[in-house]
């Protein structure tokens, strides 16, 4: 590529970008999607596959202090933070431990359910056009073995009921007739009836599609590597493959993006959570629903012809490693709930940097100074269930129309 004019430049082509690149493209606009790797192969790859309303909480919700003081410092809890003098890290806690606040979350829950409703609609209408992304509305289920799970299930329950999410109270009999695969006894849990999952590297390979269906381009082994800022315009970007002038730049950069924070002139706090996914062949006894094994933290996906574990989080700075460990608590955990072999044969081992900002809500919008950049990032846990919505919203920033969301919530020059 020598210099490329488009009307949009987007950097990044995991669901975030894709969904961008996807809606704006079908309304029109001349799109490029860069990427330094391949669509889809970075956090969207691997994940749960679950695009589940209900779980729009951010992660430092009111009540967390205690729970996550207790689980940060355990290699092998649900939740860690190695230890480390990183300034990065003191200053994302900082943030983190100020907004555990009851108004904040309220504020959140209601934005982020609404963005992850609009894309629950809009991955139904992608299933029908794309059949492999294997899209299905089967619900969820939330199930524990302990009181304190079943009262955390039931108030996940109460604090989006009145919200358009829908669910009901499981006592031990419900689960174990729905969903025979589980280990008896359970105590309890909650089903979200409306809860829906799909195979989330497929679910972006149809948005690439989508994008080149609608005359779009998408660029893979181009790294966006700088910016030529002209008063508060961006006039170029330079990339690993030549310089691209664009009318409008979208930053979909996940968990990368605190690396290009400089570039953007603006605070961007994001690390990466790391979180772990196996593939495991389909067990005798196979669950039919996604699960949440609540104490656990522990992800279960039904696929086609195996099952996806996923789990843990672990408050990282772009550090991709495996740690044995932490795996190893996934599988003794699952164990504890489902009828696996005792040697598990694992066909695939994922790692992926959940994009994590300190108040657990994305930064979506307009750069204060550079009116021609917005980002989309910091999609923490729900970047897959939140990313149609995503698309529908910068598309409608970039039209100028008015946001279906208030948009202060997710106000990208924040921090
Ligand atoms: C174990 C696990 C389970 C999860 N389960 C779920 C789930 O069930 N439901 C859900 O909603 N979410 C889930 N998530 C979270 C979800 O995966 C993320 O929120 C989502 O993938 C983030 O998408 P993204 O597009 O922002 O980032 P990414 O998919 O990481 O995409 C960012 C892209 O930007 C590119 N990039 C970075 N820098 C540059 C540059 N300089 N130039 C060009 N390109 C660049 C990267 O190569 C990458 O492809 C899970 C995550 C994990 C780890």
């Amino acid at each position: 590529m020598q210099n490329k004019e488009v009307d949009i430049l987007v950097v990044g082509a995991g669901i975030i970008g894709a969904s961008v690149g996807a809606e704006l493209s079908r309304r029109g606009a001349k799109v490029c999607v860069i990427d330094k790797g391949a669509v889809g192969k970075g956090c969207s790859y691997g994940n749960a596959g679950w695009m589940t309303p209900c779980f729009a909480m951010p992660l430092p919700m009111p009540g967390m202090l205690i729970k996550s003081m207790k689980w940060l410092l355990n290699p092998e809890g649900p939740l860690y933070i190695k230890p480390s003098l990183s300034l990065d890290l003191a200053n994302w806690m900082y943030h983190f431990m100020k907004n555990m606040n009851a108004t904040q979350a309220r504020r959140a829950v209601d934005a982020l359910v609404v963005l992850s409703q609009k894309s629950l609609t809009e991955y139904e209408k992608l299933g029908q056009l794309y059949p492999e992304i294997r899209f299905q509305q089967k619900g969820l289920m939330m199930v524990s073995r302990t009181q304190a799970g079943v009262a955390a299930a039931v108030e996940e329950l109460e604090y989006v009921k009145n919200i358009g999410v829908t669910g009901k109270v499981l006592n031990s009999d419900d689960i174990q007739q729905m969903e025979p695969a589980l280990k008896a006894p359970l105590l309890g849990g909650v089903y979200f009836d409306k809860e829906a999952m799909a195979e989330p590297y497929l679910v972006v390979q149809a948005l690439a599609k989508e994008i080149r269906k609608n005359g779009g381009e998408i660029l893979e082994n181009c790294e966006l590597q700088d910016m030529e800022i002209s008063g508060n315009r961006i006039e170029s970007v330079k990339t690993s493959q030549g310089t691209i002038r664009a009318k409008q730049i979208v930053m979909a950069t996940g968990s990368w993006s605190k690396s290009l924070a400089k570039m953007m002139r603006l605070r961007v706090p994001i690390l990466g959570g790391k979180g772990y996914a196996m593939i495991v062949p389909t067990l005798e006894k196979q669950p039919q629903y996604p699960i949440m094994l609540v104490e656990k933290k522990i992800a279960i996906t039904p696929r086609e012809n195996t099952l996806r574990i996923a789990g843990t989080l672990e408050l990282v700075d772009q550090d991709f490693s495996i740690t044995q460990r932490r795996v190893e608590s996934i599988k003794k955990g699952a164990r504890e709930f489902l009828h696996l072999p005792e040697e598990l044969q694992v066909q695939e081992l994922w790692a992926g940097l959940r994009p994590c900002t300190p108040d657990g809500v994305p930064l979506i919008g307009y750069h204060q100074n550079l009116n021609n950049l917005v980002l989309a990032v910091g999609h923490q846990m729900l970047g897959l269930q939140s990313g149609a919505g995503t698309g529908l919203l910068v598309a409608d920033l970039v039209e100028g129309k008015k946001p279906f969301i208030d948009m202060s919530v997710v106000n990208a020059n924040r921090f």
